[in-house]
């Protein structure tokens, strides 16, 4: 087991004493409790390798007497802890991030100070496509006004060939927000792209998108496993963000007809380019509040076989629901990131007809106390009911020799 030497003062792992095993066997505790009077709970789908995961890294500026420093914030505070060396994050994103540091410091930068309202410095957004290779750099600065950028860029870009996008963001804020409200690209197209069960996606600097590859593309995969699709079948991705689960989810299955919808604006532009980009031409996505669009759906007698959905924390809603029983989908796969509220809307969807039929928590971020959840649920009218195919014994005896032949390599 590794050990990290800022533990106590971070905060940001949980778990960190825990053997993974041993974090495995908890999450899978927690889900079970909440979820096995409502369906059966699969064993916990872990990472292969849980250290390094985290494609998304940002630190923040500060000072330590003269002295430039720059880490993550401590949890629940505004601290900064300084460790090149964190077990979560990529580990070459951590070392753009170090460099950026050293090369403030080489160019005589100054931390913004959030009390005096005074320096230039405020953070340091790295993201890396881990199917790609490709880095994006986001350096969030207190004014546009940058002296020897373009020595910095430079120095950067010789350093690591890697980062394919540099953007400065403007961030005169005085909340929590990392990103302000402008963002000028220097360097590169603004965006990156990375790759997901074989489906290219753009990453812009806003843009929600997991954090954890490998684990996201087990996520998906079960997800898609669980939908069952059909060639021909029509399917809505609700919550849909830049329109990952629903892009591979049709891009696995012939002639599927996939809706998207998400309320930020900005992500259903990414997702109409990813779709545009897979050569994915059946796809529409649709700005909008997933329940409002559900119930106008419902009223318009609109028709899906397949309903994903993957809410925020908070989960959907009654009227979410009450809509699904309404447009009668075969079967809805919930993606869930909080169990608690996933029991809650588990319960409301078997009153409206939808049997949940299995759950699998997937590990999303080792180290830490959450945990992801994947639920079939199928409805219940006779001529809408289907076979639960899912192989999922396959899908761990595949796992298992998987890891087999790793651990023999
Ligand atoms: N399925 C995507 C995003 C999941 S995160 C993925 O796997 O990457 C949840 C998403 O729900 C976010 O993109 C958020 O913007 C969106 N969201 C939050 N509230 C919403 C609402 N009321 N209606 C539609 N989308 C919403």
């Amino acid at each position: 087991m590794m050990t990290c030497p800022v533990t106590k003062t971070c905060g940001g792992c949980e778990y960190i004493s825990q053997e993974y095993k041993k974090q495995l066997e908890t999450k899978e505790k927690r889900v079970r409790d909440l979820l096995s009077s409502l369906c059966p709970v699969r064993p916990a789908v872990g990472a292969d390798d849980p250290y390094f995961y985290r494609n998304k890294v940002h630190w923040a500026f500060g000072h330590q007497g003269p002295h430039l420093i720059a880490g993550r914030y401590a949890e629940g505070s505004h601290k900064i802890i300084e460790n090149d060396h964190c077990l979560l994050e990529d580990k070459e994103c951590a070392e753009i991030l170090s460099d950026i540091r050293d090369l403030a410091i080489k160019f005589k930068m100054q931390a913004y100070d959030e009390r005096t309202k005074r320096g230039l410095l405020r953070r340091v957004l790295v993201r890396k496509g881990m199917a790609t290779g490709e880095v994006m750099v986001v350096l969030v600065l207190a004014s546009p006004i940058f002296p020897g950028k373009k020595g910095f860029i430079k120095s950067l870009l010789e350093k690591h060939p890697s980062v394919k996008t540099m953007l400065i963001n403007i961030n005169t804020r005085t909340d929590s927000m990392i990103l302000g409200d402008k963002t000028i690209c220097e360097f590169g197209r603004g965006s990156i792209r990375d790759g997901l069960l074989g489906v290219k996606f753009k990453i812009s600097p806003e843009s929600f998108y997991q954090i954890n590859h490998d684990q996201t593309e087990k996520l998906y995969s079960l997800a898609i496993e669980a939908a069952g699709l059909q060639s021909g079948e029509k399917i809505l991705d609700a919550y849909c963000g830049i329109g990952t689960i629903g892009l591979c989810a049709a891009s696995s299955c012939k002639d599927i007809r996939l809706t998207g919808v998400e309320l930020n604006r900005a992500a259903i532009a990414d997702a109409k380019e990813n779709a545009k980009m897979n050569g994915m031409e059946k796809t529409r996505f649709i700005a909008a509040d997933a329940t409002k669009y559900m119930m106008d759906a419902a009223a318009r007698k609109e028709s899906y076989d397949v309903v994903f959905l993957d809410p925020p924390r908070s989960g959907t809603t009654p009227e979410f629901i009450s809509a699904c029983e309404k447009l009668s989908p075969k079967r809805i796969v919930y993606v869930s990131c909080d169990p608690e509220t996933l029991a809650r809307d588990l319960k409301e969807f078997k009153k409206r007809g939808y049997d949940p039929q299995y759950a699998i928590p997937v590990d999303m971020f080792p180290f830490t106390s959450h945990v992801e959840t994947v639920c079939l649920l199928s409805n219940r009218k006779p001529d809408a009911r289907v076979k639960i195919d899912v192989d999922l014994e396959d899908y761990y005896r595949i796992k298992d020799e998987q890891k087999k032949n790793k651990a023999s390599e």
